[in-house]
């Protein structure tokens, strides 16, 4: 486990690094929102983020998200769902996140907007988008993303935001701008067609990748082992 003081210290490399990229890059604030991704992570080793004003977490595995909100209810969250979703698991998910980023398919859209409390208002969603055509990856592919927003924007409990990407993983600078650049570009596109829709996330960026991203336009960055540690290391913990 990483000590709290050095996660709080990652966190501050992050946010110098976030506002060099953005400097470098000529974007205009807003900064984009930085998520804790926490899979695998403490409780406690979230807090330690949130003393360093994370505000975003985001989980990928349902059972161990839902014990961390447990032991941080008296913390006020806001909880994304990051992960592959099983349709026999999108109750709870709709019941428990406030964004997902991991939709790819109609039938995952439609049960999250049945089984959505209304009370609590929509559910944010971003489209994942497999946007180098990995065949092992996750996302709908381009050509299917369009169908998926038109179902989504029609769906009352749903808001969709954007879209998700993980592109295929390069240590390339140049081929990881213009992977995110085809992301911005494919959200571009459904705001012309989609005019009155409130889209307005990239969710793109990890550690390794992150300054491609901001360059691009990336709105969430999610960044797991840069703030808690590499997680290869504690596999054996
Ligand atoms: C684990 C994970 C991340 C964070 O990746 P790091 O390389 O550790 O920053 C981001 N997005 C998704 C979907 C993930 O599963």
């Amino acid at each position: 486990m990483t000590a709290n003081s050095t996660i709080i210290a990652n966190i501050a490399a992050i946010q110098a690094r976030i506002a060099t990229a953005q400097q470098l890059s000529s974007r205009q604030p807003p900064s984009p929102t930085l998520m804790a991704v926490s899979k695998t992570r403490s409780a406690a080793e979230i807090r330690a983020a949130l003393q360093a004003g994370i505000e975003h977490i985001g989980e990928n595995y349902l059972q161990e998200a839902l014990a961390k909100q447990i032991e941080l209810h008296d913390q006020h969250l806001c909880w994304h769902f990051i992960g592959p979703i099983q349709s026999n698991k999108t109750r709870t998910i709709a019941e428990h996140f406030s964004w997902v980023h991991s939709v790819d398919r109609a039938k995952i859209l439609s049960r999250l907007n049945e089984q959505r409390p209304p009370q609590l208002g929509p559910l944010n969603i971003c489209l994942q988008v497999n946007i180098n055509g990995e065949a092992s990856k996750a996302g709908a592919s381009i050509a299917d993303i369009p169908a998926l927003a038109e179902l989504a924007l029609s769906l009352p409990l749903l808001r969709l935001r954007g879209l998700m990407a993980i592109p295929a993983n390069t240590d390339n600078p140049s081929q990881q701008r213009r992977n995110f650049a085809a992301v911005r570009k494919l959200l571009n596109s459904l705001r012309q067609r989609f005019p009155t829709a409130q889209l307005d996330t990239l969710s793109m960026g990890m550690s390794g990748d992150m300054e491609a991203a901001i360059a691009e336009g990336a709105t969430i960055l999610r960044i797991g082992s840069d703030i808690f540690g590499s997680r290869a290391s504690t596999a054996a913990d």
